[in-house]
Protein backbone atom coordinates (compact mmCIF):
# COMPACT_ATOMS: atom_id res chain seq x y z
CA UNK A 1 0.00 0.00 0.00
CA UNK A 2 1.33 3.59 -0.97
CA UNK A 3 1.67 5.92 1.94
CA UNK A 4 -0.31 8.83 1.84
CA UNK A 5 0.04 12.02 3.82
CA UNK A 6 -2.94 14.60 4.25
CA UNK A 7 -3.07 18.43 4.89
CA UNK A 8 -6.35 20.68 5.42
CA UNK A 9 -5.71 24.17 4.22
CA UNK A 10 -7.30 26.77 5.64
CA UNK A 11 -6.83 29.39 2.79
CA UNK A 12 -6.07 29.79 -1.20
CA UNK A 13 -2.19 30.40 0.12
CA UNK A 14 -1.46 27.77 2.03
CA UNK A 15 -3.29 25.36 -0.20
CA UNK A 16 -0.87 27.09 -2.99
CA UNK A 17 2.34 26.44 -0.82
CA UNK A 18 1.26 22.97 -0.07
CA UNK A 19 0.77 21.97 -3.55
CA UNK A 20 4.82 23.26 -4.83
CA UNK A 21 5.30 19.78 -2.62
CA UNK A 22 6.26 16.87 -5.04
CA UNK A 23 3.15 14.19 -5.59
CA UNK A 24 0.92 17.11 -3.49
CA UNK A 25 -2.34 17.19 -5.66
CA UNK A 26 -5.83 18.97 -4.23
CA UNK A 27 -9.01 17.03 -3.14
CA UNK A 28 -12.45 18.91 -3.12
CA UNK A 29 -15.82 16.36 -2.87
CA UNK A 30 -13.06 13.62 -4.22
CA UNK A 31 -15.78 12.00 -6.19
CA UNK A 32 -13.37 11.27 -9.05
CA UNK A 33 -9.94 11.81 -7.06
CA UNK A 34 -10.82 8.36 -4.47
CA UNK A 35 -11.57 6.04 -7.28
CA UNK A 36 -8.64 6.90 -9.20
CA UNK A 37 -6.76 6.05 -6.00
CA UNK A 38 -8.52 3.50 -5.43
CA UNK A 39 -7.89 1.78 -9.19
CA UNK A 40 -4.64 2.90 -9.05
CA UNK A 41 -4.55 4.91 -11.59
CA UNK A 42 -3.13 8.20 -9.33
CA UNK A 43 -0.94 7.27 -6.74
CA UNK A 44 -0.73 10.92 -5.09
CA UNK A 45 1.50 11.51 -2.33
CA UNK A 46 0.25 13.70 -0.64
CA UNK A 47 -3.69 15.14 -0.51
CA UNK A 48 -4.42 19.06 0.19
CA UNK A 49 -7.99 19.24 1.19
CA UNK A 50 -8.81 22.40 -0.14
CA UNK A 51 -13.02 21.60 1.42
CA UNK A 52 -12.51 23.94 4.45
CA UNK A 53 -11.18 26.96 2.65
CA UNK A 54 -13.68 30.35 3.17
CA UNK A 55 -15.01 32.07 0.54
CA UNK A 56 -14.86 29.24 -1.97
CA UNK A 57 -18.76 27.62 -1.42
CA UNK A 58 -20.64 30.70 -2.66
CA UNK A 59 -22.73 31.82 -5.64
CA UNK A 60 -22.81 35.48 -5.65
CA UNK A 61 -24.38 37.93 -8.26
CA UNK A 62 -21.65 40.32 -10.40
CA UNK A 63 -21.74 43.90 -10.87
CA UNK A 64 -23.26 44.58 -14.29
CA UNK A 65 -24.70 41.30 -14.40
CA UNK A 66 -23.57 37.36 -14.12
CA UNK A 67 -22.57 35.42 -11.39
CA UNK A 68 -19.57 33.77 -9.49
CA UNK A 69 -20.01 30.14 -8.40
CA UNK A 70 -17.18 29.21 -6.03
CA UNK A 71 -15.28 26.10 -6.72
CA UNK A 72 -16.41 24.12 -3.69
CA UNK A 73 -20.03 25.15 -4.52
CA UNK A 74 -21.77 21.28 -4.54
CA UNK A 75 -22.96 19.94 -7.80
CA UNK A 76 -26.64 19.76 -6.46
CA UNK A 77 -26.41 23.33 -4.49
CA UNK A 78 -25.45 25.00 -7.80
CA UNK A 79 -28.28 22.71 -9.66
CA UNK A 80 -31.10 24.40 -7.04
CA UNK A 81 -29.51 27.76 -6.41
CA UNK A 82 -32.03 30.24 -7.34
CA UNK A 83 -29.91 32.63 -9.27
CA UNK A 84 -28.96 29.13 -11.42
CA UNK A 85 -32.05 28.25 -11.92
CA UNK A 86 -33.97 31.56 -12.57
CA UNK A 87 -30.85 32.62 -15.18
CA UNK A 88 -29.21 29.76 -15.75
CA UNK A 89 -31.65 27.12 -16.31
CA UNK A 90 -29.46 25.39 -19.13
CA UNK A 91 -26.87 25.07 -15.83
CA UNK A 92 -29.16 23.44 -13.91
CA UNK A 93 -30.54 20.78 -16.04
CA UNK A 94 -27.02 19.75 -17.00
CA UNK A 95 -25.75 19.15 -13.46
CA UNK A 96 -29.26 17.17 -12.68
CA UNK A 97 -28.50 15.16 -15.36
CA UNK A 98 -25.16 14.38 -13.90
CA UNK A 99 -24.02 11.16 -11.75
CA UNK A 100 -26.61 10.72 -8.74
CA UNK A 101 -28.32 12.93 -6.22
CA UNK A 102 -25.65 11.37 -3.60
CA UNK A 103 -22.13 12.08 -5.94
CA UNK A 104 -24.03 15.56 -6.84
CA UNK A 105 -24.14 16.09 -2.86
CA UNK A 106 -20.86 15.53 -2.54
CA UNK A 107 -18.82 16.62 -5.73
CA UNK A 108 -17.79 20.33 -6.39
CA UNK A 109 -18.07 22.88 -9.18
CA UNK A 110 -14.37 22.63 -10.01
CA UNK A 111 -13.59 19.03 -9.29
CA UNK A 112 -16.27 18.10 -11.96
CA UNK A 113 -14.28 20.94 -13.86
CA UNK A 114 -11.49 18.22 -13.74
CA UNK A 115 -13.05 15.07 -13.52
CA UNK A 116 -11.21 12.53 -16.42
CA UNK A 117 -12.60 10.61 -19.39
CA UNK A 118 -14.36 7.09 -18.17
CA UNK A 119 -12.77 4.96 -20.77
CA UNK A 120 -12.16 1.88 -19.38
CA UNK A 121 -8.88 1.44 -20.77
CA UNK A 122 -7.74 3.91 -18.80
CA UNK A 123 -9.42 3.25 -15.31
CA UNK A 124 -8.35 -0.63 -15.92
CA UNK A 125 -4.73 -1.00 -14.86
CA UNK A 126 -4.90 -4.25 -16.02
CA UNK A 127 -4.16 -2.45 -19.92
CA UNK A 128 -1.21 -1.77 -20.70
CA UNK A 129 -1.87 0.41 -23.52
CA UNK A 130 -3.30 3.88 -22.51
CA UNK A 131 -1.75 7.03 -23.53
CA UNK A 132 -3.10 8.79 -20.98
CA UNK A 133 -2.39 7.07 -18.22
CA UNK A 134 0.63 5.67 -19.12
CA UNK A 135 2.23 8.42 -21.85
CA UNK A 136 4.00 6.45 -24.69
CA UNK A 137 2.47 2.55 -24.14
CA UNK A 138 -0.41 3.26 -26.74
CA UNK A 139 -3.95 3.09 -27.12
CA UNK A 140 -6.24 -0.49 -26.24
CA UNK A 141 -9.21 1.49 -27.01
CA UNK A 142 -8.18 2.59 -31.35
CA UNK A 143 -8.32 -1.01 -31.81
CA UNK A 144 -10.98 -1.84 -28.68
CA UNK A 145 -14.14 -1.47 -27.78
CA UNK A 146 -14.68 2.18 -28.71
CA UNK A 147 -19.00 2.80 -28.18
CA UNK A 148 -18.82 5.51 -26.13
CA UNK A 149 -15.64 7.33 -27.29
CA UNK A 150 -15.04 10.37 -29.58
CA UNK A 151 -16.33 10.86 -33.18
CA UNK A 152 -14.52 14.44 -33.22
CA UNK A 153 -11.53 16.14 -32.09
CA UNK A 154 -9.36 12.89 -31.25
CA UNK A 155 -5.93 11.74 -31.75
CA UNK A 156 -3.97 8.71 -33.01
CA UNK A 157 -2.89 9.05 -29.36
CA UNK A 158 -6.39 9.21 -27.47
CA UNK A 159 -10.04 9.03 -28.65
CA UNK A 160 -11.37 9.31 -25.13
CA UNK A 161 -14.22 11.77 -24.61
CA UNK A 162 -14.78 14.62 -21.22
CA UNK A 163 -17.48 13.01 -19.19
CA UNK A 164 -18.95 16.48 -17.69
CA UNK A 165 -22.09 17.40 -18.37
CA UNK A 166 -21.93 20.28 -16.51
CA UNK A 167 -19.15 21.43 -19.01
CA UNK A 168 -21.14 21.30 -21.56
CA UNK A 169 -23.25 23.83 -20.30
CA UNK A 170 -20.67 26.45 -19.09
CA UNK A 171 -19.03 25.68 -22.64
CA UNK A 172 -22.43 27.00 -24.35
CA UNK A 173 -22.74 29.45 -21.87
CA UNK A 174 -18.91 31.49 -22.43
CA UNK A 175 -18.32 30.55 -19.11
CA UNK A 176 -14.87 31.66 -17.15
CA UNK A 177 -12.71 30.06 -15.32
CA UNK A 178 -10.68 31.62 -12.15
CA UNK A 179 -7.59 30.12 -11.04
CA UNK A 180 -4.62 31.06 -8.59
CA UNK A 181 -1.27 29.73 -9.04
CA UNK A 182 1.93 30.74 -7.55
CA UNK A 183 2.29 33.76 -10.27
CA UNK A 184 -1.44 35.22 -8.98
CA UNK A 185 -4.61 35.00 -9.79
CA UNK A 186 -5.65 34.59 -13.35
CA UNK A 187 -8.39 33.50 -15.92
CA UNK A 188 -9.08 31.25 -18.55
CA UNK A 189 -11.89 31.57 -20.97
CA UNK A 190 -13.39 28.18 -21.09
CA UNK A 191 -12.91 27.20 -24.70
CA UNK A 192 -9.57 27.39 -23.91
CA UNK A 193 -9.75 25.06 -20.09
CA UNK A 194 -9.83 21.79 -21.88
CA UNK A 195 -7.89 20.52 -23.92
CA UNK A 196 -7.67 18.16 -27.16
CA UNK A 197 -4.96 15.45 -26.96
CA UNK A 198 -2.44 15.71 -29.87
CA UNK A 199 0.15 13.62 -28.76
CA UNK A 200 -0.24 14.88 -24.70
CA UNK A 201 -3.44 12.65 -23.88
CA UNK A 202 -1.75 12.78 -20.17
CA UNK A 203 -2.60 16.99 -20.30
CA UNK A 204 -6.58 17.56 -19.87
CA UNK A 205 -6.57 21.18 -19.47
CA UNK A 206 -4.62 23.76 -19.72
CA UNK A 207 -3.66 24.57 -15.99
CA UNK A 208 -0.07 25.63 -14.80
CA UNK A 209 0.80 22.69 -12.39
CA UNK A 210 -0.12 23.41 -8.55
CA UNK A 211 -2.63 25.99 -9.87
CA UNK A 212 -5.95 25.82 -8.12
CA UNK A 213 -9.82 26.26 -9.80
CA UNK A 214 -11.27 29.14 -7.25
CA UNK A 215 -14.26 29.69 -9.34
CA UNK A 216 -16.43 29.60 -12.35
CA UNK A 217 -18.04 33.08 -13.80
CA UNK A 218 -20.80 33.35 -16.13
CA UNK A 219 -21.70 36.61 -18.33
CA UNK A 220 -25.13 37.99 -17.95
CA UNK A 221 -27.39 35.70 -19.13
CA UNK A 222 -28.94 35.86 -22.57
CA UNK A 223 -30.73 32.50 -23.03
CA UNK A 224 -32.46 32.22 -19.48
CA UNK A 225 -35.93 32.08 -22.06
CA UNK A 226 -34.64 29.81 -24.31
CA UNK A 227 -32.36 26.99 -23.08
CA UNK A 228 -32.55 23.38 -23.08
CA UNK A 229 -29.99 20.30 -22.09
CA UNK A 230 -30.65 16.92 -23.62
CA UNK A 231 -28.77 14.02 -22.31
CA UNK A 232 -28.82 10.77 -24.27
CA UNK A 233 -27.86 7.99 -22.12
CA UNK A 234 -28.32 4.08 -22.21
CA UNK A 235 -30.37 4.15 -19.12
CA UNK A 236 -32.49 6.99 -17.29
CA UNK A 237 -29.91 7.58 -14.71
CA UNK A 238 -26.33 7.17 -13.42
CA UNK A 239 -25.26 6.62 -16.80
CA UNK A 240 -22.69 8.96 -19.16
CA UNK A 241 -23.69 10.13 -22.28
CA UNK A 242 -23.57 8.75 -25.82
CA UNK A 243 -24.31 12.52 -27.05
CA UNK A 244 -25.62 15.52 -25.18
CA UNK A 245 -26.44 18.94 -26.04
CA UNK A 246 -26.87 21.74 -24.60
CA UNK A 247 -29.02 24.16 -26.91
CA UNK A 248 -29.34 28.08 -26.41
CA UNK A 249 -30.80 30.84 -28.43
CA UNK A 250 -32.27 34.27 -28.47
CA UNK A 251 -35.29 34.36 -30.31
CA UNK A 252 -37.32 37.19 -31.99
CA UNK A 253 -40.23 35.85 -32.77
CA UNK A 254 -39.69 32.86 -35.07
CA UNK A 255 -36.52 34.38 -36.15
CA UNK A 256 -32.84 32.82 -34.08
CA UNK A 257 -30.90 36.15 -32.95
CA UNK A 258 -27.90 33.67 -31.76
CA UNK A 259 -27.67 30.71 -30.88
CA UNK A 260 -25.44 28.66 -28.53
CA UNK A 261 -24.67 24.93 -29.52
CA UNK A 262 -22.17 22.66 -27.35
CA UNK A 263 -21.85 19.06 -27.52
CA UNK A 264 -21.35 16.13 -25.24
CA UNK A 265 -20.49 12.73 -24.99
CA UNK A 266 -18.46 12.85 -28.69
CA UNK A 267 -15.30 14.74 -27.83
CA UNK A 268 -12.13 14.47 -26.08
CA UNK A 269 -13.31 18.38 -24.66
CA UNK A 270 -17.21 20.03 -24.64
CA UNK A 271 -17.34 20.26 -28.17
CA UNK A 272 -18.98 23.99 -29.76
CA UNK A 273 -21.03 23.44 -32.73
CA UNK A 274 -19.84 26.97 -33.86
CA UNK A 275 -20.44 26.53 -37.49
CA UNK A 276 -24.09 25.47 -36.74
CA UNK A 277 -24.73 28.74 -34.74
CA UNK A 278 -23.75 30.68 -37.38
CA UNK A 279 -25.90 29.10 -39.93
CA UNK A 280 -29.03 29.57 -37.05
CA UNK A 281 -28.40 33.17 -36.38
CA UNK A 282 -30.48 35.80 -38.05
CA UNK A 283 -32.68 32.74 -39.74
CA UNK A 284 -35.86 31.85 -39.42
CA UNK A 285 -36.00 28.71 -36.97
CA UNK A 286 -37.22 26.18 -39.95
CA UNK A 287 -36.74 22.46 -40.23
CA UNK A 288 -34.67 22.89 -43.28
CA UNK A 289 -32.71 25.48 -41.53
CA UNK A 290 -32.08 23.19 -38.32
CA UNK A 291 -31.21 20.02 -40.53
CA UNK A 292 -28.32 21.69 -42.21
CA UNK A 293 -26.97 23.40 -39.14
CA UNK A 294 -27.24 20.03 -37.28
CA UNK A 295 -25.30 18.56 -40.24
CA UNK A 296 -22.88 21.21 -40.36
CA UNK A 297 -22.02 20.38 -36.37
CA UNK A 298 -21.19 16.94 -37.33
CA UNK A 299 -18.72 17.86 -40.38
CA UNK A 300 -15.27 16.38 -40.14
CA UNK A 301 -16.47 13.85 -37.31
CA UNK A 302 -14.47 10.50 -37.76
CA UNK A 303 -16.16 7.46 -36.45
CA UNK A 304 -14.39 4.33 -35.18
CA UNK A 305 -15.83 0.89 -35.41
CA UNK A 306 -18.35 1.18 -33.03
CA UNK A 307 -19.54 4.35 -32.63
CA UNK A 308 -20.45 5.22 -36.22
CA UNK A 309 -24.05 5.67 -34.70
CA UNK A 310 -23.57 9.02 -32.89
CA UNK A 311 -23.00 10.76 -35.75
CA UNK A 312 -26.78 10.68 -36.64
CA UNK A 313 -27.85 10.71 -33.04
CA UNK A 314 -25.90 13.60 -32.21
CA UNK A 315 -27.52 15.75 -35.59
CA UNK A 316 -30.95 14.06 -34.63
CA UNK A 317 -30.06 15.20 -30.44
CA UNK A 318 -29.44 18.61 -31.92
CA UNK A 319 -32.77 19.49 -34.11
CA UNK A 320 -34.90 18.42 -30.99
CA UNK A 321 -32.53 20.02 -28.34
CA UNK A 322 -32.64 23.47 -30.27
CA UNK A 323 -36.93 23.10 -30.98
CA UNK A 324 -37.10 22.56 -27.29
CA UNK A 325 -35.20 25.41 -26.14
CA UNK A 326 -37.25 27.29 -28.98
CA UNK A 327 -40.53 25.96 -27.26
CA UNK A 328 -41.14 24.36 -30.87
CA UNK A 329 -41.80 20.81 -28.89
CA UNK A 330 -43.66 19.72 -31.49
CA UNK A 331 -41.10 20.29 -34.07
CA UNK A 332 -40.20 23.47 -36.73
CA UNK A 333 -42.05 24.17 -40.08
FE1 LIG B 1 -6.25 5.56 -22.82
FE2 LIG B 1 -7.35 7.50 -24.26
FE3 LIG B 1 -6.87 5.20 -25.42
FE4 LIG B 1 -8.76 5.36 -23.53
S1 LIG B 1 -8.82 6.34 -25.50
S2 LIG B 1 -7.19 3.76 -23.77
S3 LIG B 1 -7.92 6.96 -22.19
S4 LIG B 1 -5.33 6.58 -24.57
Amino acid sequence: MDAISYERAGDVASALRAAQQPGAVFIGGGTNLLDLMKGGVARPVRLIDITHIDGLDAITALPGGGIRIGALVRNSDAANHALVRESYPLLSQALLAGASAQLRNMATVGGNLLQRTRCGYFYDTAFTQCNKRLPGSGCAALGGHNRMHAILGASPQCIAVNPSDMSVALAALDATVRVSGANGERTIAFADFHRLPADRPDVDTTLLPGELITAVDLPPPLFSAHSHYLKVRDRASYAFALVSVAAALQMDGARVETARIALGGVAPKPWRASAAERMLAGQPLTQSTLRNAAAAALDGARPLRDNGFKVQLAQRAIVRAINEAAGYAGGVA
